[in-house]
């Protein structure tokens, strides 16, 4: 009976057709079998049949899907890939921010001199100015001055945000016009609150948000705005790699416009990859999983998928808002503010569950991604253990608390671009020790674990590497150095990862961070034909050079949705 099923099988498959073929590849498929050093299994041709793989193998058997009307690519030897996709980043307002001026670049006071005057230059007229990117290293712990920026812009509005996005820097007369003195409270005393002289007057900085309302009050960036940058940054991300994205706050200049923006261009056929997304904690009284539900049920496609509910849990080092084991080196007995309590925490987690949705944890100090991990063994414990939760940068995670994320499946999210000596690495530093620093991203430690990896930018945000550049990533995971930069030390180099973990963490990791391991992720048939054709193959060049490498070919769901000429 078997033997005569198997017969009827194959006598009844005919052979296999295909819209696509990509033929003479280095196909790396990223499943998971053949040599893990490899990146999977190699092969050389892929047929592609209404956006869907259907078969995997030599060029051959491609060239045998091949029919009349087919699209034939044919590789030229070079390396294909899984679409990358990024695991947590902030799209929307990353396009908007970005000015032309790079002020995360300007890591010396001389280079952040000229990109102010640069700023100036370009803001003709007497409107408010806002900017991003000023590094943290360039400033005491206090942050920098409204003083300073007048000293350039007179008696403009301006406001520049941190590279980290955690902290806002105002000119005086920003102050002024949004009111802010020394009777102004702090929203939350030590983790939401202004920098203030000895008297108690606001210097400049605001932290975590204080300034929230006023900036929405001052700036006010029209949607239309947001999806002109939006529409300006894609062809770029595609060029990078880029098939995916999680969107860990949604913001156009709000969650529901940035919802309507995107579903928008879904509908008009201009959104070219896929669009992970999530909804934002309001405080207590919220319920961020209920609207998440209410948006997949409206929205939720091909494309726009509303996936996660992002939390919390507490800030970063750069403010001392970040939640630590042990108290900062520069404050006595204080070891920062956890931003949710425990209570708040299983609340989300277990309305997570029982709606059968992800939470996205934003967990930087080792407190604060131990608080997060007891919550979801709490859950676990409870029986609730239907959902791969994620815990966001974890830069500062304890030795003792990376074998849970396996036993817990909880999703190591990391922006690992981060994990170089860079100038962030000695100011952080001075504020929670440089031991800490050389011990955090233990990556390498959480994959030997079992733990799922995934890698992110957190683009526009960053402790000193502001990029979405997938390919940025896989060349830090690998020499732990900046990118280029075989002159400076590696940053624990005992954790640098192989080209084919790195790639793995951005696709696979991310794919099944976001619950779609199934359809996304690697090359195999009956996955979406997600994917790229890179101009070098990462897996054999000077490591250095990664970074630099660029997609010939980006494809969507079998679609071409970027092409270098
Ligand atoms: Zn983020």
């Amino acid at each position: 009976m078997l033997k005569f099923l198997g017969l009827a099988m194959l006598a009844a498959t005919p052979a296999l057709a295909a819209d696509t073929v990509i033929i003479n590849a280095r196909i790396h498929s990223m499943d998971g079998r053949g040599a893990a050093a490899a990146g999977g299994r190699v092969a050389q041709g892929l047929c592609i049949e209404n956006g869907r793989i259907t078969a995997i193998g030599s060029t051959a058997m491609a060239r045998a899907c091949i029919r009349p009307g087919t699209r034939v690519i044919d590789a030229q030897r070079r390396l294909v890939l899984p679409g990358l996709i990024d695991s947590h980043m902030h799209a929307l307002s990353g396009s908007l921010a970005d000015t032309g001026i790079d002020f995360a670049a300007a890591d010396t006071p001389e280079k952040l001199a000229a990109a102010l005057q640069a700023l100036k230059a370009a803001s003709p007229g007497s409107g408010p100015i806002q900017a991003r990117g000023w590094q943290n290293h360039l400033f005491g712990p206090t942050g920098p001055t409204a003083a300073a920026l007048d000293a350039v812009f007179g008696d403009r509005i301006v406001l520049i945000e941190s590279v980290d996005g955690h902290s806002s820097w105002y000119s005086t007369a920003a102050l002024k016009a949004g009111g802010i003195t020394a009777a102004t409270p702090d929203p939350v005393p030590g983790s939401s609150f202004w920098e203030r002289d000895a008297a108690g007057h606001p210097t400049g900085t605001a932290r975590e948000g204080a300034d929230a309302a006023m900036a929405r009050r001052l700036f006010a960036p029209t949607t239309a705005a947001y999806a002109a940058a939006f529409r300006r940054w894609l062809p770029r991300a595609l060029e990078s790699g880029l098939t995916g994205l999680f969107d860990a706050g949604m913001a156009a200049p709000d969650e529901a416009s940035a919802y309507r923006l995107l579903a928008g261009l879904e509908a008009a056929g201009t959104l070219p990859l896929r669009y992970f997304s999530s909804t934002a904690n309001r405080g207590e009284a919220d319920d961020p999983v209920a609207r998440l539900l209410q948006l997949k049920a409206q929205y939720g496609g091909r494309l726009l998928r509303p996936t996660a509910v992002k939390l919390f849990a507490d800030g970063v080092p750069e403010g001392h808002t970040a939640f630590l084991l042990a108290d900062y080196r520069d404050k006595a007995d204080f070891r920062g503010v956890p931003m949710m309590t425990d209570a708040h925490l299983d609340a989300r987690i277990t309305a997570a569950e029982r709606a059968g949705v992800p939470v996205h944890v934003h967990a930087i100090g080792g407190a604060a991604v131990r608080q997060v991990l007891d919550a979801v063994a709490r859950a676990r414990f409870a029986g609730l253990n239907g959902q791969r939760h994620a815990i966001a940068h974890m830069d500062l995670v304890d030795a003792a608390d990376v074998p849970r994320f396996a036993k817990l499946n909880v999703v190591a999210q990391t922006s690992i671009q981060w994990a170089t000596r860079d100038p962030s690495y000695d100011n952080i530093g001075r504020f929670v020790g440089t031991d800490v620093m050389e011990a955090a991203y233990p990556v390498k430690r959480l994959i030997a674990s079992g733990a799922v990896q995934s890698f992110g930018t957190d683009w526009p945000a960053a402790a000193y590497l502001s990029t979405w550049k997938p390919l940025t990533q896989i060349e830090v995971a690998v020499t732990r150095r900046l990118p280029g930069r075989r002159d400076l030390p590696a940053r624990n180099a005992a954790e640098a990862l192989s080209v084919a973990q790195a790639v793995r963490a951005l696709t696979f990791g991310s794919a099944y961070q976001l619950g779609v391991e199934r359809e996304l992720g690697s090359l195999e048939p009956g996955k979406r034909a997600d994917l790229v054709m890179l101009d070098r193959d990462i897996f054999r060049v000077d490591p250095f050079t990664i970074a630099q490498a660029r997609s010939l070919l980006t494809m969507v769901d079998g679609r071409v949705v970027w092409q270098a000429r």
